[in-house]
């Protein structure tokens, strides 16, 4: 995986406003935030997307992510906040270091999302469910 600016974030070369930190997990503000509060969850494993993480980092960012959701929602006074996820630049991801960004939601404030539902067919909806299963069962 290349260096990202994360990278240096995390090596302490590049200042951060930092929220927390032990020693798999790295949390601080965005440079850019989409509203007051916005945050920047990343685990310290030089992993691009979510996918390719390891068991134990995935481990390290779901343990402390609903903490780090109490302290933005408390320091902010929202009451309600998006967990947004980028994978893959066409998924709208810049920075290529695994990222969790916790949005707190305001009046007028924080992710506007495009949301189009579509039908589910549910033939190819059982074929497709059944083939995650499988795949499932052969990843460790
Ligand atoms: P992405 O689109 O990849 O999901 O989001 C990357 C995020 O990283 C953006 O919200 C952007 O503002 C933030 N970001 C990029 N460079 C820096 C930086 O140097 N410092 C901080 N704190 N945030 C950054």
């Amino acid at each position: 995986m290349s260096e990202t600016i994360f990278s240096k974030i995390i090596r302490g070369e590049i200042p951060c406003h930092r929220v927390y930190e032990d020693d798999s997990v790295l949390a601080f503000l965005d440079i850019g935030p989409l509203s007051t509060g916005h945050t920047l969850v990343i685990p310290k494993e030089p992993a691009v997307t979510l996918d390719a993480l390891s068991d134990e980092s995935a481990a390290a960012l779901g343990r402390v992510l609903p903490r780090l959701c109490r302290a933005v929602l408390k320091s902010t006074g929202a009451t309600a906040y998006n967990i947004l996820q980028n994978n893959g630049s066409e998924a709208h991801q810049v920075v290529m270091h695994v990222h969790f960004h916790i949005i707190p939601r305001f009046e007028g404030r924080g992710l506007d999302i495009g949301w189009k539902p579509g039908e589910l067919d549910h033939d190819e909806a059982e074929r497709l469910a059944g083939q995650m299963r499988q795949l499932l069962d052969q990843d460790p």
